[in-house]
């Protein structure tokens, strides 16, 4: 595996192997690697011949200087769990990307007026900025995003449909530990205690399953009511949203995917989870 730590080392390599006829995955990530990580990148290294993985804590996408200051580094120990699936890692400092701090300032429609667009101005423009850049410089065939950051996907694929980019978006299932928490980063700062709590979240989405043809209200009212029961939690927002627009479902008929969208504090950690409901 190839580390490199400049854009135009990147895009060096990536010329070469163009020029080779290779194709090209790129998994984007900020590092703090785990399993819901890796799968992205073992699926890349099925569908390409070469897989670049980028690990830069993007300091544009944190609305919350502090949430930025915590959130977890760890790049010596992330390249040795890539290595088995990555040919190229993009682990540059955040001079190198941002030289100057960006202007880019991107439309996403009403994608990002909601969830985590509304709970985190900027956010979503912070990633529309590293992700185009990533897509510039790297010019992947396919890129991996997971569908545990619903939203984010979808925004990406807009992206790519605004701006004609060759590249095809690839999503990939939520991966969980064993108490079904989906896999996150975050997780790390959770207590022993907190970590066992958080796994109510997907405990009660999963049994919100049992009311799917019920009212969306009435599905909303439940999973609201059974979060606010656990002691430690705090919920931003539990939505039940199109899963192609985005925008809140009233009647469950005029959409053909629909989707659970939920963020909540457990003590200072903030974690997002789905589930879908069609
Ligand atoms: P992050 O490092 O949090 O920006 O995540 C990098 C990529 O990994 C994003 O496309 C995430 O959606 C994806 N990802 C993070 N956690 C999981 C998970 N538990 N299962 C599947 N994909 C994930």
């Amino acid at each position: 595996m190839l580390v490199v730590k400049t854009i135009e080392e990147l895009k060096d390599v990536v010329f070469r192997v163009k020029s080779n006829g290779k194709s090209v995955g790129l998994v984007p990530t900020m590092g703090a690697l785990h399993d819901g990580h890796l799968s992205l990148m073992k699926r890349a290294k099925q569908e390409n011949e070469v897989v670049v993985c980028s690990i830069f804590v993007n300091p544009v996408q944190f609305n919350n200087p502090e949430d930025l200051e915590k959130y977890p580094r760890d790049v010596e120990g992330d390249l040795k769990k890539i290595e088995p699936y990555v040919d190229v890692a993009f682990t540059p400092t955040a001079k190198e990307v941002f030289p100057e701090p960006p202007k880019e300032v991107y439309d996403f429609g009403q994608l990002d007026k909601v969830m985590e667009g509304a709970f985190r101005p900027g956010h979503f423009n912070g990633v529309g900025i590293i992700v185009k850049r990533l897509f510039d410089w790297t010019t992947p065939d396919k890129a991996y995003f997971g569908e545990k950051d619903f939203q984010q996907l979808a925004i990406i694929k807009r992206l790519v449909k605004d701006y004609g980019i060759k590249t095809q978006v690839v999503p990939c299932p939520i991966v969980r530990e064993a108490s079904g928490l989906a896999m996150s980063s975050r997780n790390q700062r959770l207590s022993v205690e907190d970590r066992m709590k958080a796994a109510n979240i997907y405990r009660i989405l999963t049994e919100s399953l049992r009311l799917k043809d019920a009212p969306i209200q009435e599905i909303k009212d439940f999973v609201i009511s059974e979060i606010n029961k656990i002691d430690g939690f705090k919920l931003d927002y539990y939505e039940i949203v199109d899963d192609t627009t985005l925008q809140p479902v009233e009647f469950a008929d005029l959409s053909t995917g629909i989707i659970g969208c939920i963020a909540v504090y457990v003590g200072e950690v903030r974690l997002i989870d789905n589930i879908r409901y069609k």
